[in-house]
């Protein structure tokens, strides 16, 4: 007999949450984080969409995330997973950089992903103090202000578009000469008054002070003028990468690499699960990632039940 029922990979909110449901469930669950465990919420500041809670901060809500996975008995250990292989009688084998190897008939892979970074000096300083990289998430912190949104994709216009509802202005940043965004979105983003494109420009630096974000520094790349555009918040939208690239073989995905899986968060390989940030859908929340969770761990119950009748575990 394996030594797991499932191995959870990332220990971030929708980790976190497949475990405790795991642990509820009575199953064999192993849970495996490269870092500290809760993901995004350790990047930011303060969440006010979370059910139950009018406003708490990242950190505080992944130490209760941790504490709820590990009074159920989750089994959280600090590994960097290398690799998720189906094997030839359909076990999974994940291994890590230490060497182990784990087996498991299920995986659950919640390891989310990294939204690109402009990699600019003041990025990193003024993070959660002016600089986000989610209109949902912090929109309303900035009622009445004015900010600016780098790229020129569909997530840059489109959020653009979304952040007017609670900013007075929004200055959209882009670097070429024309959005790549779908035209459907470009015109409704354009028609907005309160938007306005600042085109074939970059941002050098973001500028601040002790109490966050107070500008950006642009070179135009037409005429190589350097300009200080005057926001309070930058939402930077030039890309999401979504760590899928663990699982060899095939399975199926969007041209992002986004994993795709049915209503029950399996992805086209038997047995392999995918929750949270790294799969394909509308929006990513903490919300979703923990009902993305919910649903991965109770219907890994559910195929390990339905294995079991069928005689072949
Ligand atoms: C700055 C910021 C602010 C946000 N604000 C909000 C908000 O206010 N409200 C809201 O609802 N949502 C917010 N979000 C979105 C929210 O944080 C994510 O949707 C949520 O964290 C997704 O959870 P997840 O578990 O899918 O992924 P993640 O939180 O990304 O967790 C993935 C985990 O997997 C681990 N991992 C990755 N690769 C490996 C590996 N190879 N081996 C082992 N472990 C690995 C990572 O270390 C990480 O801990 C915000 C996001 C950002 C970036």
């Amino acid at each position: 007999m394996l030594d797991f029922d499932v191995i959870i990979v990332g220990g971030g909110p929708a980790g976190l949450c497949a475990a405790m449901y795991a642990g509820r469930g009575m199953l064999r669950a192993v849970l495996l984080e490269r870092g500290l465990t809760g993901g995004e919420l350790l990047n930011t500041e303060k969440i006010e969409d979370y059910p139950g809670f009018l406003s708490i901060l990242g950190p505080e809500l992944a130490a209760k995330m941790t504490e709820h996975a590990v009074a159920f008995g989750a089994d959280i250990r600090q590994e960097n997973v290398d690799a998720i292989e189906r094997l030839g009688d359909g076990t999974y084998q994940v291994t890590t950089d230490s060497g182990a190897t784990y087996l498991a008939p299920t995986v659950i892979l919640t390891a989310g992903g990294t939204p690109t970074k402009l990699g600019v000096p003041g990025e990193v300083e003024y993070a959660g103090r002016g600089v986000s990289y989610c209109a949902v998430c912090d929109g309303a912190f900035f009622k009445g202000e004015t900010i600016a949104v780098v790229g020129g994709g569909d997530a840059a216009v489109e959020e653009a578009d979304y952040l007017t509802r609670y900013a007075s202005k929004v200055y959209i940043v882009h670097r070429r000469a024309e959005f790549r965004a779908s035209k459907v979105v470009q015109e409704r983003a354009l028609a907005n008054p309160k938007i306005e494109v600042i085109w074939n420009s970059t941002v050098n630096e973001l500028t601040g002070g002790p109490g966050g974000l107070t500008g950006l520094e642009l070179e135009s790349s037409v005429t190589s003028e350097k300009t200080i555009l005057p926001v309070t918040g930058c939402f930077i939208f030039i890309g999401f990468k979504p760590n899928s690239g663990l699982i060899k073989g095939h399975f199926d995905h969007d041209p992002s690499g986004y994993i795709i899986t049915d209503d029950r968060m399996m992805t086209s390989m038997p047995g392999l699960f995918a929750a949270g940030d790294l799969r394909v859908q509308l929006t990513r929340q903490v919300t979703t990632a923990v009902g993305d969770a919910t649903t991965a761990a109770i219907a890994v119950e559910k195929y390990l039940t339905e294995r079991k009748t069928a005689g072949r575990v």
